[in-house]
């Protein structure tokens, strides 16, 4: 039997026997458990009923429960600060993913075996951790997988083929952990986070690229440049060095804005969303805006995700035939052509992408009207993946950096969408997806003078929970034990999200679980169970990890507060104060 396919019903009796009693014998202290979050459920459950937010509760589930699309209403659970756009990209039918484990490993049943692994890594160690790598890092990369909390790493692994394999990213020699509060929230979204990663200064839930004096949508702050932090793009750039963007989000979003916006309000997109909160857009430019127009925009030779609607007017309809969203009539798309040469290139397909003549100098490419489709949803002869984005940005930044080294800021912006609308099987795919980009940046440069650094602005509530047996499904039922209700319970479950509704029923006054064995939980529209109900699973607060490979790759070690990052890149890459800089003698100049 394919562990792949393990259910719960082809356990061998005994087995499920032996689990069955062991559920037993905790019985006591686990059904008071159970009546506790019943009750509280129970408790939540009647406050809804008595309000009208249950009417409002039970509409937005309805069209949740269509799956993943990225639309307005989507993006406004997801991120409170949110009124986006309603474009819906057509899906498509990907095959499902089928997880295919190798047989279990009959030799770790020998302490050899294990003795023998030890010893492999104890090797690695040595050899990646005894001569420190102190060369100057020409080219710098950040990788971040939005929301890629580590339990989302650890299921990924299972994704891959089993427990004991590996992303690309976990092979780096140096890892350490960011801590990812912001300046006034415990848990963080990614705009505040944008601007410590980024801009090497912690900042206020909701805003991006500027200080925490700075409260949400204040734009008379915004406007003061003494409140603008510069992003590490802007430092790279004063070193005469290459710089782009790639995502899988809207170019706008919170998280690449952080490479070149400095906003109020993560929502400022285009300029209708400015003039929606009674802002000036010519006070308080929008997103799209400044990434077309501001000195560190103007200056990016890649920028590639979604976001199409943002850069055009309400009249002007993209090649999709999606409407823009602009008010001021301004298509900015042909702003920035007329900016460039003519070995400056729009595209907003794969095809394009990938035909892009090797004398290519810049590209802005925008692939879809808001956030790019899932990669398990995406027309594959349409949508670029992530890697093939980032192979076109390493060439095109390696060709204008003129020796003087780049720096590449790449985002798998939809692990974060996956996680709020508790659809595991699209967020671990988009991981699968992310690490294939990191994978290919390190196999293509070399540690000797390219310092890759990989992680992710903040956690999510998922968790794995119980004892499945080895190369149990990710995605399935928990084999190890049944729940004291007598029924199984999925190994990923949320700690809040949409989740709850969908695998509750109300009976009467009474909460009971649906049984998962009628549910298909392959399907990949299917929401893992969540504790408590919310329109939109939240973000977690605890540390992210973060993966460094290549020169200096040892600051990355240790625990430490987010928006040191930036500044060890910086230190890395000699981008900054001469004081502050891995190499006092390097020949990098402004140009
Ligand atoms: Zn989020």
């Amino acid at each position: 039997m394919a562990a792949g396919r393990f259910e719960i019903s082809d356990l061998p009796a005994k087995r499920y026997k032996y689990h069955r009693s062991r559920a037993k014998h905790y019985q006591r202290p686990r059904k008071r458990a159970g009546q506790r979050t019943a009750s509280t459920g129970r408790q939540i459950l009647k406050i809804m009923m008595t309000t009208r937010l249950q009417f409002l509760f039970f509409l937005s589930l309805s069209a949740l429960v269509s799956g993943g699309e990225a639309t307005h209403d989507s993006e406004r659970r997801m991120h409170p600060v949110f009124a986006l756009a309603d474009a819906l990209p057509s899906r498509f039918k990907r095959a499902m993913p089928q997880i295919v484990f190798n047989a279990l490993n009959t030799e770790e049943r020998y302490a050899e075996y294990w003795e023998g692994l030890a010893g492999e890594t104890l090797e690695q160690q040595l050899e990646s951790k005894s001569r420190l790598n102190t060369q100057l890092a020409r080219n710098v990369m950040l990788f971040i997988g939005d929301g890629m909390s580590i339990p989302t790493i650890t299921a990924g692994r299972v994704y891959l083929g089993g427990e004991e394999k590996q992303f690309a990213f976990e092979q780096f020699p140096y890892v350490g952990l960011s801590k990812t509060y912001c300046a006034n929230m415990q848990v963080a979204d990614s705009a505040c986070t944008a601007t410590a990663y980024l801009g090497g200064v912690k900042a206020n839930y909701g805003t991006v690229g500027v200080t925490a004096a700075v409260q949400f949508k204040d734009c008379q702050a915004q406007s003061q440049p003494a409140n603008r932090v510069a992003s590490i793009a802007a430092w790279a750039q004063s070193q005469g060095m290459a710089t782009g963007l790639v995502t899988t989000t809207s170019v706008t979003h919170a998280s690449p804005a952080g490479v070149y916006a400095h906003i109020a309000n993560r929502n400022w997109e285009n300029d209708a969303e400015v003039l929606a909160d009674n802002g000036d857009p010519t006070i308080c430019p929008d997103a799209a805006a400044q990434l077309i127009h501001s000195p560190v925009g103007q200056k990016l030779s890649v920028i590639l995700g979604g976001g199409r609607e943002n850069f055009l007017p309400k009249d002007v309809k993209d090649a999709g035939g999606a409407p823009g969203r602009r008010l001021d009539g301004r298509n900015l798309i042909d702003e920035w052509k007329s900016q460039h040469t003519n070995s400056a290139h729009y595209v907003e397909n794969r095809k394009d992408l990938l035909n892009l003549s090797n004398r290519t100098s810049r590209v802005l490419g925008l692939f879809a009207p808001y956030h790019m489709a899932y990669h398990l949803d995406a027309n594959p002869t349409e949508q670029p993946t992530l890697e093939e984005m980032v192979q076109v940005a390493m060439d095109i930044l390696e060709r204008q950096s003129a020796g003087r080294g780049y720096f590449l800021f790449v985002e798998g912006g939809r692990i974060d969408h996956g996680h709020h609308d508790t659809l595991a099987l699209r967020a671990i795919d988009e991981t699968a997806e992310f690490d294939k980009a990191v994978r290919y940046a390190r196999s293509q440069t070399s540690t000797d003078d390219t310092l890759i650094v990989v992680s992710s602005d903040h956690s999510h509530t998922m968790s794995l929970a119980g004892y499945s047996s080895r190369k149990n499904d990710i995605f399935g039922i928990n084999d190890g034990q049944l729940a004291a209700d007598d029924l199984p319970y999925a190994t990923l479950s949320y700690a809040n999200g949409p989740g709850y509704d969908t695998n509750y029923l109300r009976e009467g006054g009474a909460v009971k679980r649906k049984n998962l064995r009628s549910i298909n939980m392959k399907n990949k529209d299917f929401m893992f169970p969540s504790t408590v109900p919310l329109e939109s699973e939240t973000h977690g607060g605890d540390d992210v990890a973060v993966f460094a490979s290549g020169p200096y790759a040892q600051l990355f070690s240790g625990v430490y507060e987010q928006h040191f990052i930036p500044h060890a890149m910086s230190y890395a890459s000699c981008l900054g104060e001469r004081s502050m800089c891995a190499d006092r003698g390097i020949a990098r100049r402004p140009r």
